[in-house]
Protein backbone atom coordinates (compact mmCIF):
# COMPACT_ATOMS: atom_id res chain seq x y z
CA UNK A 1 0.00 0.00 0.00
CA UNK A 2 1.30 3.21 -0.85
CA UNK A 3 1.42 5.61 2.08
CA UNK A 4 3.16 8.59 1.26
CA UNK A 5 2.27 10.13 -2.17
CA UNK A 6 4.51 13.01 -2.28
CA UNK A 7 7.88 10.57 -1.65
CA UNK A 8 6.76 7.44 -3.70
CA UNK A 9 6.18 10.00 -6.58
CA UNK A 10 9.26 11.47 -6.15
CA UNK A 11 10.58 8.12 -5.61
CA UNK A 12 8.81 7.22 -9.27
CA UNK A 13 9.76 10.12 -11.02
CA UNK A 14 13.54 9.36 -9.94
CA UNK A 15 13.61 5.90 -10.69
CA UNK A 16 12.39 5.63 -14.10
CA UNK A 17 13.77 9.01 -14.52
CA UNK A 18 10.64 10.81 -15.83
CA UNK A 19 10.78 14.48 -17.11
CA UNK A 20 7.53 15.65 -17.15
CA UNK A 21 6.51 16.75 -20.52
CA UNK A 22 4.51 20.24 -20.32
CA UNK A 23 3.27 19.62 -23.88
CA UNK A 24 1.65 16.37 -22.51
CA UNK A 25 0.03 18.23 -19.70
CA UNK A 26 2.45 15.73 -17.04
CA UNK A 27 1.54 17.69 -13.81
CA UNK A 28 1.50 14.42 -11.56
CA UNK A 29 -0.85 14.11 -8.51
CA UNK A 30 0.71 13.47 -5.25
CA UNK A 31 -2.41 14.72 -3.08
CA UNK A 32 -3.88 11.59 -0.50
CA UNK A 33 -6.83 13.55 0.00
CA UNK A 34 -7.76 14.35 -3.59
CA UNK A 35 -6.54 10.72 -4.72
CA UNK A 36 -9.29 9.23 -1.93
CA UNK A 37 -11.97 11.86 -2.63
CA UNK A 38 -11.29 10.25 -6.76
CA UNK A 39 -11.54 7.10 -5.87
CA UNK A 40 -14.48 7.35 -3.17
CA UNK A 41 -16.46 9.35 -6.11
CA UNK A 42 -15.69 7.24 -8.78
CA UNK A 43 -17.12 3.87 -6.45
CA UNK A 44 -14.15 1.80 -8.66
CA UNK A 45 -15.29 -1.72 -6.73
CA UNK A 46 -16.36 -4.33 -9.10
CA UNK A 47 -16.90 -1.84 -11.82
CA UNK A 48 -14.62 -2.11 -15.01
CA UNK A 49 -12.93 1.47 -15.15
CA UNK A 50 -10.76 3.45 -18.12
CA UNK A 51 -8.44 5.76 -17.33
CA UNK A 52 -6.88 7.73 -19.57
CA UNK A 53 -3.08 9.06 -18.85
CA UNK A 54 -2.23 6.74 -16.05
CA UNK A 55 1.42 8.49 -16.24
CA UNK A 56 3.48 7.40 -13.12
CA UNK A 57 0.61 4.84 -12.02
CA UNK A 58 0.14 6.44 -8.51
CA UNK A 59 -4.07 6.81 -9.18
CA UNK A 60 -3.99 3.51 -11.52
CA UNK A 61 -2.36 1.46 -8.46
CA UNK A 62 -5.47 3.07 -5.94
CA UNK A 63 -7.85 2.09 -8.58
CA UNK A 64 -6.47 -1.43 -8.63
CA UNK A 65 -5.98 -1.88 -4.71
CA UNK A 66 -9.33 -0.71 -4.08
CA UNK A 67 -11.08 -4.07 -6.45
CA UNK A 68 -11.93 -2.29 -9.74
CA UNK A 69 -13.33 -5.68 -11.63
CA UNK A 70 -10.90 -4.02 -14.37
CA UNK A 71 -8.92 -1.18 -15.65
CA UNK A 72 -7.37 0.02 -18.75
CA UNK A 73 -5.29 2.66 -19.02
CA UNK A 74 -4.57 4.43 -22.29
CA UNK A 75 -1.47 6.21 -22.14
CA UNK A 76 -0.04 8.26 -24.82
CA UNK A 77 3.64 8.74 -23.75
CA UNK A 78 5.77 5.30 -24.06
CA UNK A 79 8.29 6.25 -21.68
CA UNK A 80 5.72 5.31 -19.02
CA UNK A 81 5.61 1.57 -20.40
CA UNK A 82 8.92 0.50 -17.71
CA UNK A 83 6.53 1.76 -14.69
CA UNK A 84 3.14 0.63 -16.03
CA UNK A 85 4.44 -3.21 -17.07
CA UNK A 86 5.39 -2.73 -13.56
CA UNK A 87 2.15 -2.39 -12.36
CA UNK A 88 0.79 -5.09 -14.94
CA UNK A 89 3.26 -7.95 -13.32
CA UNK A 90 1.31 -7.22 -10.15
CA UNK A 91 -1.98 -7.07 -11.62
CA UNK A 92 -1.76 -9.84 -14.42
CA UNK A 93 -5.84 -10.51 -14.20
CA UNK A 94 -7.68 -7.41 -14.25
CA UNK A 95 -4.88 -4.55 -15.77
CA UNK A 96 -4.16 -3.67 -19.55
CA UNK A 97 -2.74 -0.85 -20.71
CA UNK A 98 -2.49 0.25 -24.16
CA UNK A 99 0.56 2.88 -25.40
CA UNK A 100 -2.33 5.16 -27.80
CA UNK A 101 -3.55 8.86 -28.36
CA UNK A 102 -6.52 8.36 -26.43
CA UNK A 103 -8.10 11.55 -28.93
CA UNK A 104 -7.26 8.96 -31.75
CA UNK A 105 -8.22 5.73 -30.12
CA UNK A 106 -10.99 3.61 -31.76
CA UNK A 107 -13.59 2.80 -28.48
CA UNK A 108 -15.34 0.56 -31.25
CA UNK A 109 -12.47 -1.88 -29.98
CA UNK A 110 -13.97 -2.20 -26.63
CA UNK A 111 -15.39 -5.14 -25.37
CA UNK A 112 -17.17 -4.69 -22.43
CA UNK A 113 -21.00 -3.14 -21.46
CA UNK A 114 -20.59 -0.43 -19.47
CA UNK A 115 -17.32 1.52 -18.36
CA UNK A 116 -16.50 4.04 -15.53
CA UNK A 117 -13.85 6.72 -16.81
CA UNK A 118 -11.60 7.74 -14.85
CA UNK A 119 -8.60 11.00 -15.50
CA UNK A 120 -6.51 13.32 -14.15
CA UNK A 121 -6.71 14.94 -17.54
CA UNK A 122 -3.67 16.65 -19.76
CA UNK A 123 -5.10 20.53 -20.02
CA UNK A 124 -4.75 20.58 -23.81
CA UNK A 125 -6.94 17.66 -24.39
CA UNK A 126 -9.85 18.31 -21.87
CA UNK A 127 -12.09 19.72 -23.80
CA UNK A 128 -11.65 17.54 -27.41
CA UNK A 129 -11.58 14.27 -25.11
CA UNK A 130 -15.50 15.86 -23.33
CA UNK A 131 -17.02 15.94 -26.65
CA UNK A 132 -15.21 12.86 -28.12
CA UNK A 133 -16.75 10.75 -25.16
CA UNK A 134 -19.94 12.58 -25.46
CA UNK A 135 -20.33 11.74 -29.31
CA UNK A 136 -19.37 8.50 -29.02
CA UNK A 137 -21.74 7.10 -26.03
CA UNK A 138 -23.76 5.02 -29.12
CA UNK A 139 -20.80 3.14 -29.41
CA UNK A 140 -19.50 2.56 -25.79
CA UNK A 141 -21.97 2.62 -23.03
CA UNK A 142 -20.36 4.68 -20.04
CA UNK A 143 -21.82 5.34 -16.86
CA UNK A 144 -19.84 8.39 -15.39
CA UNK A 145 -16.86 10.29 -16.40
CA UNK A 146 -14.89 11.54 -13.03
CA UNK A 147 -12.74 14.05 -14.94
CA UNK A 148 -9.94 16.18 -13.40
CA UNK A 149 -10.09 19.90 -15.31
CA UNK A 150 -8.65 22.82 -15.29
CA UNK A 151 -10.65 25.20 -13.25
CA UNK A 152 -12.02 27.73 -16.10
CA UNK A 153 -13.13 24.71 -17.78
CA UNK A 154 -15.20 23.22 -16.01
CA UNK A 155 -16.95 26.72 -15.06
CA UNK A 156 -17.54 26.81 -18.72
CA UNK A 157 -19.06 22.76 -18.38
CA UNK A 158 -21.01 24.22 -15.30
CA UNK A 159 -21.71 28.16 -16.49
CA UNK A 160 -25.60 29.41 -16.21
CA UNK A 161 -27.48 30.94 -19.12
CA UNK A 162 -27.07 34.12 -20.03
CA UNK A 163 -23.31 34.16 -17.85
CA UNK A 164 -19.91 34.98 -19.79
CA UNK A 165 -18.82 31.35 -19.63
CA UNK A 166 -22.18 29.92 -21.01
CA UNK A 167 -21.29 28.65 -24.56
CA UNK A 168 -21.09 25.93 -27.24
CA UNK A 169 -18.82 23.40 -24.35
CA UNK A 170 -22.30 24.27 -21.69
CA UNK A 171 -24.67 23.19 -24.25
CA UNK A 172 -23.40 20.12 -25.87
CA UNK A 173 -22.15 18.67 -22.31
CA UNK A 174 -25.48 19.51 -20.47
CA UNK A 175 -27.67 18.32 -23.47
CA UNK A 176 -28.06 14.63 -22.10
CA UNK A 177 -25.88 15.24 -19.02
CA UNK A 178 -26.07 15.99 -15.35
CA UNK A 179 -23.06 17.89 -14.22
CA UNK A 180 -21.40 18.02 -10.79
CA UNK A 181 -18.38 20.06 -9.64
CA UNK A 182 -17.08 18.31 -7.03
CA UNK A 183 -13.35 19.31 -5.68
CA UNK A 184 -11.03 22.31 -6.53
CA UNK A 185 -7.72 21.39 -6.37
CA UNK A 186 -4.73 23.75 -5.77
CA UNK A 187 -1.41 23.79 -7.90
CA UNK A 188 0.30 22.77 -4.74
CA UNK A 189 -1.34 18.84 -4.99
CA UNK A 190 0.95 18.44 -8.02
CA UNK A 191 4.30 17.70 -9.37
CA UNK A 192 5.35 19.66 -11.00
CA UNK A 193 3.07 22.27 -10.24
CA UNK A 194 0.94 23.70 -12.39
CA UNK A 195 -0.14 27.19 -13.18
CA UNK A 196 -3.70 27.33 -12.91
CA UNK A 197 -6.36 25.92 -10.71
CA UNK A 198 -8.27 22.31 -11.47
CA UNK A 199 -11.60 21.36 -10.06
CA UNK A 200 -12.74 17.05 -10.39
CA UNK A 201 -15.96 16.94 -12.21
CA UNK A 202 -18.60 14.39 -12.48
CA UNK A 203 -20.45 13.91 -15.73
CA UNK A 204 -23.38 11.31 -15.52
CA UNK A 205 -25.65 10.23 -18.64
CA UNK A 206 -28.85 11.24 -18.35
CA UNK A 207 -30.14 8.48 -21.45
CA UNK A 208 -33.04 10.93 -22.51
CA UNK A 209 -33.94 10.25 -26.02
CA UNK A 210 -33.81 13.24 -27.63
CA UNK A 211 -34.68 12.08 -30.90
CA UNK A 212 -32.72 14.87 -32.69
CA UNK A 213 -29.91 14.95 -34.97
CA UNK A 214 -27.08 15.57 -33.16
CA UNK A 215 -25.03 16.74 -35.78
CA UNK A 216 -27.31 19.62 -36.88
CA UNK A 217 -27.74 20.47 -33.39
CA UNK A 218 -24.00 21.37 -32.68
CA UNK A 219 -23.67 23.20 -35.95
CA UNK A 220 -26.86 25.03 -35.11
CA UNK A 221 -25.04 25.93 -31.68
CA UNK A 222 -21.47 26.60 -33.19
CA UNK A 223 -22.79 28.92 -35.62
CA UNK A 224 -25.09 31.12 -33.02
CA UNK A 225 -22.29 31.50 -30.69
CA UNK A 226 -19.67 32.20 -33.76
CA UNK A 227 -19.75 35.90 -33.06
CA UNK A 228 -21.21 36.19 -29.29
CA UNK A 229 -22.06 39.64 -29.17
CA UNK A 230 -23.90 39.33 -32.56
CA UNK A 231 -28.12 39.04 -32.48
CA UNK A 232 -28.71 35.33 -32.83
CA UNK A 233 -30.30 36.58 -36.09
CA UNK A 234 -27.43 37.53 -37.56
CA UNK A 235 -25.16 34.73 -37.18
CA UNK A 236 -28.06 32.69 -38.31
CA UNK A 237 -28.06 34.41 -41.03
CA UNK A 238 -24.81 32.61 -42.47
CA UNK A 239 -27.69 29.49 -42.40
CA UNK A 240 -28.96 28.92 -46.27
CA UNK A 241 -32.32 29.53 -44.37
CA UNK A 242 -35.30 32.09 -44.33
CA UNK A 243 -33.86 33.46 -40.10
CA UNK A 244 -36.95 35.12 -39.51
CA UNK A 245 -39.53 31.88 -40.02
CA UNK A 246 -36.96 29.68 -38.47
CA UNK A 247 -36.99 31.84 -35.16
CA UNK A 248 -40.53 32.88 -35.05
CA UNK A 249 -41.37 28.75 -35.53
CA UNK A 250 -39.27 28.31 -32.76
CA UNK A 251 -40.15 31.13 -30.48
CA UNK A 252 -37.24 32.84 -30.23
CA UNK A 253 -37.12 36.61 -30.21
CA UNK A 254 -34.67 37.65 -32.98
CA UNK A 255 -32.95 40.42 -31.18
CA UNK A 256 -31.77 37.85 -28.36
CA UNK A 257 -27.40 36.97 -28.01
CA UNK A 258 -26.93 33.02 -28.29
CA UNK A 259 -26.10 32.99 -24.58
CA UNK A 260 -29.68 34.78 -23.77
CA UNK A 261 -30.63 30.89 -25.13
CA UNK A 262 -31.62 28.02 -22.66
CA UNK A 263 -31.12 23.98 -24.55
CA UNK A 264 -34.75 23.66 -24.97
CA UNK A 265 -34.64 26.99 -27.31
CA UNK A 266 -31.59 25.38 -28.89
CA UNK A 267 -33.14 22.21 -29.48
CA UNK A 268 -36.41 24.21 -30.94
CA UNK A 269 -34.30 25.79 -33.43
CA UNK A 270 -32.78 22.85 -34.77
CA UNK A 271 -35.33 20.79 -35.12
CA UNK A 272 -37.30 23.62 -37.09
CA UNK A 273 -34.24 24.23 -39.18
CA UNK A 274 -34.05 20.01 -40.30
CA UNK A 275 -37.91 20.79 -41.20
CA UNK A 276 -37.66 24.26 -43.38
CA UNK A 277 -33.97 22.68 -44.85
CA UNK A 278 -36.47 19.24 -45.94
CA UNK A 279 -39.09 21.82 -47.27
CA UNK A 280 -36.46 23.75 -49.29
CA UNK A 281 -37.60 26.77 -47.20
N1 LIG B 1 -2.64 10.05 -14.01
C1 LIG B 1 -1.40 10.72 -13.66
C2 LIG B 1 -1.60 11.50 -12.40
O1 LIG B 1 -2.75 11.68 -12.00
O2 LIG B 1 -0.64 11.95 -11.82
C3 LIG B 1 -0.91 11.62 -14.78
C4 LIG B 1 -1.84 12.76 -15.14
S1 LIG B 1 -1.10 13.97 -16.22
C5 LIG B 1 -2.09 15.37 -15.82
C6 LIG B 1 -1.77 13.57 -17.82
C7 LIG B 1 -1.33 12.25 -18.41
O3 LIG B 1 -1.97 12.08 -19.68
C8 LIG B 1 0.18 12.16 -18.68
O4 LIG B 1 0.64 10.91 -18.27
C9 LIG B 1 0.28 12.31 -20.22
O5 LIG B 1 1.40 11.69 -20.76
C10 LIG B 1 -1.02 11.66 -20.66
N2 LIG B 1 -1.50 12.14 -21.98
C11 LIG B 1 -1.30 13.37 -22.56
N3 LIG B 1 -1.93 13.44 -23.75
C12 LIG B 1 -2.54 12.24 -23.94
C13 LIG B 1 -3.32 11.70 -24.99
N4 LIG B 1 -3.63 12.42 -26.08
N5 LIG B 1 -3.76 10.41 -24.88
C14 LIG B 1 -3.46 9.67 -23.78
N6 LIG B 1 -2.72 10.14 -22.74
C15 LIG B 1 -2.27 11.40 -22.81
Amino acid sequence: MIKNYENSLREIIKEYNIKPKKKLGQNFLHDKNIISSIINNVNVKDEDIIEIGPGPGILTENILENKARSLLAIEKDDSFEVNLKKIKNKYKDNFIYLIHDVIDFDFNKLTKKEYKIVSNLPYNISVPFILKMIKIRKVISWKDMILMVQKEVAERITANIGTKNYGRLSIMVNLNNDVKKLLNVKPSSFIPKPKVDSTVIKISPKNKNLKINEEVFEKIVKICFSQRRKKIKNNLDQLNTNTSLLLELSNIDPNIRAENINIEGFLRISKNYEKLTKENL
